[in-house]
């Protein structure tokens, strides 16, 4: 009598609406300070933005979108020199 199966069972039945992360360790979900931790899933540098895994649109001039609709102002100086039509 040597059979331990020690089985787990798995409670999947409370769901969130943010997608499944199969990452390891978990990604931070897109309410924790360390969203930005999350890995990237889409990264657009020409068009300036990326998709973290937990839902967080990240935008290179450090802006958020959250996926509930909450934006978070860019929270580091523009270094980049920007171009002024001054006339
Ligand atoms: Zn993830």
């Amino acid at each position: 009598m040597n059979t331990a199966s020690s089985r787990r069972t798995h409670t999947t039945s409370q769901r969130k609406n943010l997608p499944m992360c199969q990452h390891q360790p978990a990604c931070p979900t897109a309410d924790s300070a360390d969203r930005e931790a999350a890995r990237l899933v889409a990264h657009h540098p020409e068009q300036g933005w990326s998709l973290l895994c937990n839902g967080v649109l990240l935008f290179e001039d450090t802006g958020e979108l959250l996926p509930d609709g909450q934006i978070i102002a860019p929270h580091r100086p523009l270094s980049t020199t920007q171009v002024m039509t001054a006339a």
